[in-house]
């Protein structure tokens, strides 16, 4: 229910997907929702339903590779990608034997059909226990309401790549190939109903630049086309018939961070560097070949961590090594001479692949503690040699380094690096062009790599702290599961200790140690970080700049004193304070902007 005031004001809360205010008329979509019957046919027509399948399948194909095309054109390959996973579904063998079954032996139509059988896959997948797949039903959806309005002869009842007016889109659920057409001139925001984070809708508002707000719950049933409504994508917030007052305190906010960003701007090329003169390497994490120019518009000193997994979700074929090495090269070549750190596959968790070849016959009770990652890898050797020479091969355009994830014990470790002799040998022998001292570096993200950190330092160029799964695996809370989240605690005294016994073990050996994980994005816990001694922070590109700025506020002095009181403290929430204080005296400006 949303939250009322007197002056006839409503506020609704969701999740914010993509930053951004927006104030506008609303225009509701979905609500005309075509309604479907069973439709018996006789024996004889069964045939030419079948027939009426084909062809709206064929359709449907046609039309979905028009709009990759399009999106391509628009937005490049990248969101486009979206739409092969929308192909796959009209592929699904399963999907498409239930479908042909139903129409044969209940003698229905194949609109009625092909709806049935695609809500049955839908259901199942919504009551799985995975965030991932859950969120794969809206492309399900999506696909199988254009099959239906295909065979219905309907056209789409808005057509939201042509809007006359400006708007606030609201919807249930707005799908992917909705979004990616929405005319970015005319939607100013939207807002739906259901959806996550990680949803290809979420995505696409991000790449689109669209504010966002998903998991309204069922606002699209209380809110009505022409209303007035303001859109917070920082927030979550969806105000209603907003009162003047509340546009004013906007418009104020909307100024602040105006002159915020412009002293980002100013910055953009001096370096990370406290005002006592300590400098840390600020670098950014990135999952696809194009992420290059990103990294250098928000000002980063090239890759902390090049999330390659990316490149093998969504997709049925594994992408062979010269796809891959195309992907390595072009990131390393746009950042030359910046470092460029290429983690291998970390496959596994929640990041699951739909690849043939790749041995799934059970899902596993705890993929975090399973089949993941250097195991994967590991195990799946001729996969991984593929990856390894296509980043060796990169290593000649720039200047990459290696990184392996989830190290857990120095036999990981050991065998990885035996991996990597034998495919540098390969080259050699060859006479492909390849780093011969490229440097490689781990991951210490389990504890037990922290407990073996001296024995792991003496091995590699650098260490990588990935806090989010070191948070999770020390203090046994899944990262996934909301239920929990209160428990996912990043100044837990135990965490902050973790993360000095590896700082330590690093700089003992005259090796450099950073931090990928989230927290490195976290305005409050900088000056626990830099404290602790760590030397880089590698964070999301969008986030660089409000994270630079924190830094040239701080003094490296009081981070130390800060985190010497961290280490001897047993209070999580008063570390935490004490840190956000230090943030709030130094960049008062900071959290008064909408910037973070
Ligand atoms: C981490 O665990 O902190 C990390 C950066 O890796 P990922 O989030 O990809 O598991
Ligand atoms: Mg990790």
């Amino acid at each position: 229910m949303p939250e009322r005031t007197a002056m006839g004001e409503a506020t609704f809360r969701g999740i914010p997907v993509s930053a951004g205010v927006c104030v506008g008329k609303i225009l509701v979509l979905g609500q005309q929702r075509v309604q479907i019957e069973r439709q018996a046919v006789p024996e004889e027509d069964v045939p030419r339903q079948l027939e009426r399948l084909e062809q709206g399948l064929l359709a449907t194909r046609q039309q979905l590779h028009d709009i990759q095309h399009q999106v391509t054109q628009a937005m490049g390959a990248k969101d486009a990608s979206i739409f092969e996973a929308h192909v796959l579904v009209l592929d699904d063998p399963t999907l498409l034997e239930g479908v042909t079954r139903m129409i044969a032996d209940e003698k229905v139509t194949a609109e009625w059909a092909f709806h049935v059988v695609a809500e049955r896959f839908a259901n199942t997948l919504e009551s799985l226990p995975d965030d991932y797949l859950r969120e794969r039903v809206a492309d399900l959806r999506d696909v199988a309401g254009r099959v239906v309005n295909n065979l219905l002869g309907h056209e789409e009842a808005v057509d939201v790549a042509n809007l006359k007016a400006p708007c606030v889109v609201i919807a249930h659920d707005l799908a992917p190939s909705t979004t990616a057409r929405l005319d970015k001139k005319m939607v100013l925001g939207f807002g739906t109903d259901v959806g996550g984070k990680t949803s290809h809708t979420a995505i696409m508002a991000r790449s689109l630049r669209i504010p966002a707000v998903v998991g309204l719950q069922n606002v699209s049933h209380q809110i009505h086309t022409g209303q007035t409504v303001l859109l917070d994508g920082f927030t979550g917030l969806v105000i209603l018939n907003p009162t003047d007052q509340t546009l004013f305190q906007y418009g104020q906010i909307e100024q602040r961070q105006k002159s915020f960003e412009e002293r980002l701007r100013e910055i953009h090329d001096q370096p990370a560097v406290t005002l006592d003169g300590a400098q840390i390497t600020l670098s950014a994490n990135v999952e696809e070949a194009t992420d290059g120019a990103e990294v250098k518009l928000a000002g980063g000193e090239g890759v902390g961590l090049f999330r390659t997994e990316f490149l093998f979700l969504n997709r049925s074929t594994l992408p062979s090594e010269e796809e891959q090495y195309q992907a390595y090269r072009q990131v390393a070549a746009d950042l030359k001479p910046a470092p460029v750190i290429i983690r291998t596959l970390d496959l596994g968790g929640d990041k699951l692949p739909n690849l043939v070849g790749i041995a799934q016959d059970t899902a596993e009770m705890n993929p975090f503690l399973g089949w993941r990652a250097i195991r994967f890898c590991l195990q799946e050797s001729a996969i991984f040699r593929a990856q390894l020479r296509a980043i060796l091969r990169a290593s000649a355009e720039g200047n990459v380094k290696l990184m392996y994830p989830m190290i857990s014990g120095l036999e990981e470790l050991t065998q990885s690096n035996e991996l990597v002799e034998q495919c540098k040998a390969e080259l050699r022998t060859a006479g492909v062009p390849f780093d011969e001292n490229i440097e490689i570096g781990a991951m210490i993200e389990i504890p037990s790599a922290v407990m073996i950190a001296d024995s792991l330092a003496k091995r590699v160029k650098f260490f990588s702290i990935g806090t989010n799964d070191l948070i999770q695996y020390t203090l046994a809370v899944d990262r996934l599961n909301e239920k929990i989240a209160y428990l996912y605690d990043p100044t837990h005294p135990a965490v902050l200790r973790l993360i000095k016994h590896t700082v330590d073990a690093a700089h003992r050996h005259g090796i450099w140690a950073g931090i990928c994980g989230e927290i490195a994005s976290d305005p409050a816990i900088v000056p626990l970080l830099l404290g602790l001694g760590v030397d880089e922070l590698s964070i999301t590109p969008p986030l660089v700049p409000p994270i630079k700025y924190i830094v040239r506020r701080l003094k490296l002095a009081e981070c130390q004193e800060l985190a010497r009181f961290a280490l001897e403290c047993e209070s999580s929430a008063e570390i935490l304070a004490r840190s956000q204080g230090i943030v709030s005296r130094a960049a008062p400006d900071l959290f008064g902007s909408l910037a973070l």
